[in-house]
């Protein structure tokens, strides 16, 4: 079944690390993306769809009233099974009682939340707009309208950070009892003031032992590992996330929306006014050759799940270059083979752009 993406670009300042396509919007371009989302949508053939993902930018800036309006406009034109995953990016600081009622009402069943941290000096230094008392105010307003999967987002790598004042956050962070994490690396994106301040980042060395620790202790609490950046309890994996890493197909529709439909992969002009004027997606060729044995490879290993032998073979032939590559890394705890294929370790993880590399 397919995924539906909708990216919505509005954000009410932007992030000093950020460089997502993402500004902010007045209230009538609001409601003239909106209008746009709905209308797109029924330019692409109906099918069953069983995820449904809000990204952006800041989804929650946009509203309830509006989400749901683009989630009615997608129930009549898709078959949305009745128990598909469906997703809102929320920002802690536009998380209040009638985002979160109309969420709630139109069927939103997900939120994931950018926290980021649980200290101040570090929120302060990403350029993010709430504290960590309001992040943990929003986890609990989101339970009280029965929000019962809820994903939060932080950050390692930051300048001056210690895998000690890292796990603090991560402690902090436990205590409400998410569902999921997503765990990210800061990188230094050109162009964003934080680049341009260049800051000293902690060295490969002392990122290695804070994303091991972090593995170590979300274990202990019983998280599953099941992508590189992201730990759920059993039974919560982001489903729509996981259309990404099998290669399964997906539409995106709004400004900067990436697609992968009918083997063809096409993107929206990242143009909030092209969109709302009517531009059509990019085909393939503009945004970059697409060599599915290397995506395949690249998307796979990411996963804990790796490289399933069968499935490899369906799709491409001979298993055996990979497990060429992949079975001496087993000797220095890098990879696991065994009859139903490969993966890599949380070790191997680490060095997975290499092995990658490698492979393809
Ligand atoms: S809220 Fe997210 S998308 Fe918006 S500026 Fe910050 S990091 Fe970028």
């Amino acid at each position: 079944m397919l995924g539906l993406y909708f990216h919505i670009p509005f954000c009410a300042s932007k992030c000093a690390y950020c460089d997502f396509y993402s500004f902010p919007g007045s209230a009538a371009q609001m409601d003239a993306y909106t209008a746009a989302l709905c209308g797109r949508l029924r330019s692409f053939p109906a099918q069953p769809v069983d995820t449904v993902y809000f990204g952006g930018g800041t989804p929650s800036l946009l509203g309830g009233e509006r989400i749901a309006a683009v989630l009615s406009a997608a129930r009549r034109h898709f078959n949305i099974t009745p128990d598909a995953e469906i997703t809102v990016e929320c920002n802690p600081d536009s998380m209040d009682d009638a985002l979160l009622s109309a969420l709630s009402a139109a069927g939103v069943g997900r939120l994931s939340i950018g926290v980021q941290s649980a200290h101040e000096d570090e929120l302060r230094l990403l350029g993010r707009r709430h504290t960590f008392p309001q992040a943990r105010q929003a986890v609990l307003l989101a339970r009280t309208h029965g929000f019962r999967n809820l994903s939060l987002d932080l950050m390692y790598g930051l300048p001056g950070q210690s895998t000690e004042k890292f796990l603090e956050s991560v402690e902090r962070v436990l205590e409400l009892r998410p569902e999921h994490l997503s765990c990210y690396g800061l990188k230094l994106e050109e162009g964003t003031p934080l680049h341009r301040a260049q800051p000293v980042l902690p060295d490969d060395d002392a990122q290695a032992d804070t994303y091991l620790a972090l593995c170590r202790r979300l274990a202990a609490a019983g998280f599953v590992h099941y992508e590189i950046s992201n730990f759920c309890k059993p039974g919560f994996r982001a489903r729509h996330n996981e259309k990404y890493w099998d290669l399964s197909e997906y539409l995106g529709i709004g400004a900067a929306a990436h697609s992968f439909l009918d083997g063809r992969r096409f993107a929206f002009p990242r143009d909030a006014s092209a969109f709302i004027g009517g531009a059509s997606p990019e085909p393939e060729e503009a945004v970059g050759s697409f060599d599915p044995r290397a995506e395949y490879l690249m998307l796979r290993l990411r996963t804990s799940d790796g490289i399933c032998r069968a499935d490899y073979q369906r799709r491409f032939g001979d298993f055996t270059p990979v497990e060429q590559v992949l079975r001496p890394l087993e000797r220095c705890g890098l990879a696991a083979c065994t009859v139903d294929g490969c993966h890599l370790t949380e070790q191997g993880f680490l060095v997975s752009n290499a092995i990658i590399s490698q492979l393809i």
